[in-house]
């Protein structure tokens, strides 16, 4: 028996696309208040099953360890009845294989605490918002859309989500939705493997680098997004926050640090 009670029980697992899920949990206790881009701890015991095709672990973590890790919720802060998670699955990996086999109605650990500091609150009021992802560091950026987009219409916002494949593209759909019916919103999905693709795929081809330099957000803004109007966020993996923070100071943004403020907003999730 693990000592952490398992507090929150699975509402639905989508498995959007290979080794993608979006998981809907809901915790037994009244969800805290949160801001759009904080993250939680999400947890199951050693003696959990593994997803089938993840890799078979060289020693198995005791039955009753709790594995925990952090989470970006992916939900709107005004969702007080669930929480979304937007997972990948580490095949070697010691918790995304046990989130990956879980089933709808089981038993998980949600830390109750919700926390971060990658939200919105020191991004100036008239900043536009340009969020750059890779994978599934699009989470926060879809409670941050979710959740402020039709309250803060001064602003212009744009979205840069990288991943290798098309299918790889999670939430796609609603994000190409809000695209279609709001000018003020900019969705650019780029694909790094175009020659995987089934059907011939027309859209930006590379990586967030590259889709950001192309100059494409400031075409359909109809103006250049630069340090003076804009704040951008960057979350996903850590090469390509190096490589984006080194782009953006070239161009004169600055990453902001507590004591220390800029326009460049940063997650590393791992
Ligand atoms: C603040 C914060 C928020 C996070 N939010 C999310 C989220 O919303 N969705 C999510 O899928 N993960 C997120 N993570 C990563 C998550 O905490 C775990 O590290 C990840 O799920 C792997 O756990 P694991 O036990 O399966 O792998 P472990 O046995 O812990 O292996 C970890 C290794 O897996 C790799 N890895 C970790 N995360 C990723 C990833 N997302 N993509 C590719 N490789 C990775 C790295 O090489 C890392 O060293 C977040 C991390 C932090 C710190």
């Amino acid at each position: 028996m693990a000592e952490v009670k398992l507090n929150a029980t699975v509402l639905s697992k989508v498995e959007i696309a290979p080794g993608l899920i979006v998981l809907r949990v809901r915790p037994e206790e009244q969800i805290k208040e949160f801001k759009p881009g904080q993250f939680t701890t999400l947890g199951l015991p050693g003696s959990a099953p593994r997803f089938e095709i993840a890799d078979p672990e060289e020693e198995a973590p005791p039955p009753d360890k709790m594995i925990r890790r952090a989470y970006s919720i992916s939900s709107a802060s005004e969702k007080t009845d669930y929480l979304e998670f937007y997972i990948t699955l580490i095949r070697s990996g010691s918790l995304t294989p046990r989130l990956f086999a879980l089933k709808e109605g089981d038993p998980l650990f949600v830390a109750p605490k919700i926390t971060g500091v990658f939200t919105l609150d020191e991004a100036p009021h008239e900043s536009n918002l340009i969020m750059v992802a890779t994978g599934t560091g699009l989470a926060p950026y879809m409670s941050m859309i979710r959740s402020i987009f039709s309250k803060q219409t001064h602003r212009k916002y744009a979205i840069i989500h990288g991943a290798r494949h098309s299918w790889d593209l999670g939430y796609r759909a609603e994000l190409e939705t809000l695209a279609e019916y709001f000018p003020t919103f900019a969705y650019q999905p780029i694909i790094s493997r175009p020659d995987k693709e089934h059907t011939p795929w027309n859209g930006p081809k590379g990586y967030v680098q590259d889709q950001w330099k192309s100059g494409a957000v400031g075409k359909k803004w109809g103006f250049k997004p630069d340090a003076s109007n804009s704040c951008v966020f960057l979350c996903g993996a850590p090469a390509m926050v190096e490589d984006m923070l080194t782009i953006l100071a070239s161009e004169g943004f600055k990453e902001h640090k507590k004591k220390d403020p800029g326009n460049v907003f940063v997650e590393r999730f791992w």
